[in-house]
């Protein structure tokens, strides 16, 4: 190799300078130098970074800012900044629990947490039930001696009911028992799990924190130093790290999400009660109308009603729903929400698939029934283009 190639092909210092970037840098290598062995020590003893996987700045920024926004404690450490949402959740599990535990888990569940707790926990030694979150002596009467977990959704996927925190929360501390909250469709802005008496909270960011639909990333944090510490060796040992440009990019959305979530709120409420008078409408579900289950503990728990809006289509056949979806272009028909744009989505052919009509009926999710994720578009638009897709 000539002298040029080999000055090319290493890598070059950063040019001295006084100033510093304004922008978080975006820091994608693998893995980091120091000068010999002795200095490598120090750095395994916590003083920086050694290899990707086992942390990097970009990860360590966007845990820092979510866990603030949680209102942790900086004494209990720092939560981890995971792949995915689900990788969040499987921390957790793989982090906090052994064979022979048991786990108490929400019948409302996002599909994938359903399974892993219904499916791939049982094939690993640890049991799970399955119980009502919206009424806590459901939960209570699916406490067993060898109960270690309670995992409910501060609000359900895609039901919208919402579960019973305080209830729940005095149940795990009187039995001993760790309390699980998935505060994705909330967030940190609209409900504080740790100040409701959870132990560990857990989020998809990929949804309205991130909130351009770009990224896939999840973030964990418990109540104590010692989980924490726990949840990143399973969280480095499995591999659930997530990539420098996710966080980046995470980072930067969590620069606008307070505005986003805001604006779609407000659009969120408006569109609710819109939709809630059209013909072709059975039922409208949002918790901030009063006609919603638990209207009452939802004004009691949270500022607003959320960014998102269940709503059942009268005679609702896969017809009637595709052409609903149809009506509405633009606005997407896509399985995923927290985007900056509003979507819509239909639980029975996505996130509910694999179960049964009857099932599917049973956890109140008909074939009718379609999820609008309010974006941040100009209300007045939005709400005039739904309510004529709604109203065809
Ligand atoms: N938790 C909830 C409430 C969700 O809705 C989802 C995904 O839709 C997840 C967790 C999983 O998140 P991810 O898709 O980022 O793995």
């Amino acid at each position: 190799m000539s002298d040029e190639s080999r000055s090319i092909v290493r890598r070059s210092t950063t040019p001295p300078s006084v100033s510093v970037p304004l922008v978080t840098p975006l820091q994608p290598s693998v893995a980091y130098t120091t000068d010999d062995a002795d200095a490598l020590d120090a750095v395994y003893g916590g003083a920086g970074f050694t290899y990707a996987r086992e942390g990097h700045p970009n990860a360590s920024v966007l845990a820092e800012k979510l866990g603030w926004m949680e209102g942790a404690d900086p004494a209990w450490g720092r939560g981890v900044v995971t792949g995915s949402g689900m990788a969040a959740l499987g921390t957790v599990l793989l982090g906090l629990l052994a064979a022979g535990d048991h786990v108490v888990g929400s019948n409302q569940l996002y599909g994938r947490s359903t399974r892993l707790l219904s499916v791939d926990l049982p094939r690993m030694g640890v049991d799970s039930t399955l119980a009502d979150p919206t009424d806590a002596s459901s939960i209570a009467a699916a406490i067993r001696s060898d109960t270690k977990m309670i995992v409910v959704e501060t609000v359900s996927n895609p039901t919208l009911r919402v579960a019973d925190v305080a209830g729940i929360a005095a149940l795990a501390r009187e039995r001993g028992v760790l309390l699980v909250v998935d505060n994705t469709f909330t967030t940190p802005r609209s409900f504080r799990p740790f100040e409701h008496g959870a132990d560990v909270v857990v989020h998809s960011v990929t949804k309205m924190l991130a909130g351009h639909s770009d990224v896939t990333l999840g973030f964990v944090i418990a109540n104590t130093a010692e989980a924490n510490a726990a949840l990143g060796e399973v969280a480095v040992t499995w591999g659930f790290t997530p990539s420098p440009f996710d966080c980046w990019l995470a980072e930067r959305g969590l620069h606008t999400f307070e505005l986003r979530y805001d604006r779609a709120v407000s659009t969120a409420a408006r569109l609710a009660d819109s939709l809630a008078e059209l013909p072709g409408v059975e039922a409208v579900l949002y918790p901030g109308r009063a006609d919603h289950p638990e209207h009452a503990r939802a004004a009691s728990l949270f500022a607003a009603g959320g960014a998102m809006v269940g709503v059942v289509l009268e005679g609702g056949g896969r017809q009637r729903v595709n052409a609903v979806i149809r009506a509405a272009s633009p606005v997407a028909f896509a399985p995923t929400l927290g985007d900056v744009a509003t979507l819509i989505a239909h639980p029975a052919s996505s996130s509910h698939r694999a179960l049964s009509e009857s099932e599917r009926v049973a956890l109140g999710i008909p074939e009718g029934l379609v999820r609008i994720s309010v974006g941040i578009e100009d209300p007045d638009t939005l709400i005039s283009e739904l309510t004529h897709a709604f109203g065809s």
